[in-house]
């Protein structure tokens, strides 16, 4: 009887613990886990992305992704994008996506050439910051009648204020955006766990197109999402993406036997979030 008894109490602790264990587990992954689906069957999704609305963009950038009819997802800093309004105006037309770079583009103050006014994100405060992003928006809709759902946070810095008072401005971005995307993560995003309001960027600045072809095969585990992100496009150096290896690329990634799947970064958010929500 006595012996039944401890059994039992075994048997409820071993079930708590259980229940426990599984709540614990949703918290941190709230998806089955498995094989991820993407159209095509592709095993990866792929986002090419530039940053700053640089000229060479417009000028180099946008012809090869037209030529080869590939979208790319274009972080725009107002300044840069007047010198070619134009152009970025054609490039709405033909489908490219247009997101939100800020207006300062404030990094950390250790980059002394991006201080705005003297300060750096350790002088600012998130109001500050927030306004910053409004304006930013307010400028894509004005001249391209667009709300930008994502965001790229320049430098990938997340943060404003120094040691005790730093605040991170994730939040922020999470309130107003559908993504963010920060900087030299040296990851790809699990379709089943990534937090849409910091997505992994990789580096495609400054590379041959094998590097690149490389840096993908690392990467592309757990049907990940590998958003490689530029800024410059021409002759390839430490901010400039090489075009002759953009070109290879696309058609590396445009091949239905490397099993990727080539969209703008809010195609393919949208494609996951459809996916949790099933
Ligand atoms: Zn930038």
């Amino acid at each position: 009887m006595c012996k039944i008894k401890r059994m039992s109490r075994r048997a409820i602790a071993i079930l708590m613990t259980l229940s426990f264990a599984s709540l614990a587990t949703d918290d941190v992954e709230p998806l089955t886990t498995g094989k991820f689906s993407y159209p095509n069957n592709a095993r990866n999704a792929i986002s090419l992305s530039f940053d700053d609305a640089r000229n060479s963009q417009v000028d180099v950038a946008i012809p090869i992704l037209n030529k080869h009819n590939v979208k790319g997802t274009f972080y725009v800093n107002p300044q840069f994008a007047m010198e070619r309004l134009e152009g970025w105006k054609k490039a709405v037309k033909h489908g490219h996506e247009l997101g939100n770079h800020t207006s300062s583009h404030l990094c950390t103050g250790n980059f002394e050439w991006l201080r705005s006014k003297g300060q750096g994100l350790e002088q600012v405060d998130l109001a500050w910051l927030r306004k910053d992003i409004e304006s930013t928006t307010a400028f894509l809709q004005k001249q391209f009648n667009i709300t930008p759902l994502s965001f790229a946070y320049p430098c990938g810095n997340t943060f404003v204020g120094r040691g005790k008072q730093v605040k991170s401005y994730v939040p922020l971005i999470a309130e107003m955006f559908k993504t963010g995307r920060t900087w030299l993560d040296e990851t790809g995003n699990n379709p089943t766990y990534t937090d849409f309001s910091q997505l992994a960027g990789n580096r495609m600045d400054g590379m041959t197109f094998e590097e690149i072809r490389d840096m993908l095969e690392l990467l592309r585990e757990d049907n990940k999402w590998i958003i490689l992100a530029g800024h410059d496009v021409g002759k390839k150096g430490m901010y400039t993406v090489d075009k002759d290896a953009l070109e290879a690329l696309i058609v590396y990634l445009k091949d239905p036997k490397n099993g990727f799947w080539l969209a703008t970064v809010n195609e393919v958010a949208s494609h996951i979030e459809e996916y949790r929500t099933k």
